[in-house]
């Protein structure tokens, strides 16, 4: 076993701890084994996250996906099917807000929103102040 002089500490970083010199309230060796030890307890509170977090983002990051790209075919206002919307996999489910006027609710999926029609059609539209935090 290693003997370590009395000014050192081991390095707090799990797959290094190795001795060092340093400040007193100094942990890790070097940035790097900081940097690694951020970087594995990232991942770990990541994986400790529950899984809606990541499922409802997927569905959120989709349905953006798809509005924006409808809207930026046509521009300013679209009209689509609901059917054409259903099949590209758009889920009506999830909104990120939800903005009520008198034609009608408009739901957004960030900065791109969405109204029924009477003819079961939508309205797709892009409000980037829906955003604004
Ligand atoms: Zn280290």
């Amino acid at each position: 076993m290693q003997r370590l002089r009395e000014t050192q500490r081991l390095c707090s970083y799990q797959y290094c701890g190795n001795p060092f010199d340093g400040r007193s309230d100094k942990i890790f060796c070097s940035d790097q084994c900081r940097n690694r030890a951020r970087r594995d307890q990232l991942k770990q509170d990541r994986w400790n996250a529950p899984l809606f977090f990541t499922k409802i983002n997927d569905i959120l990051r989709k349905n953006h996906t798809i509005l924006e790209k409808l809207y930026k075919q046509k521009g300013d206002s679209i009209v689509v099917t609901g059917y054409l919307l259903r099949e590209s996999g758009f889920n009506f489910e999830f909104n990120t807000r939800i903005l009520k006027t008198t034609k009608g609710t408009y739901r957004f999926c960030f900065n791109y929103g969405w109204v029924e029609l009477e003819n079961s059609d939508i309205l797709i539209v892009k409000n980037d102040k829906m955003v604004a935090i």
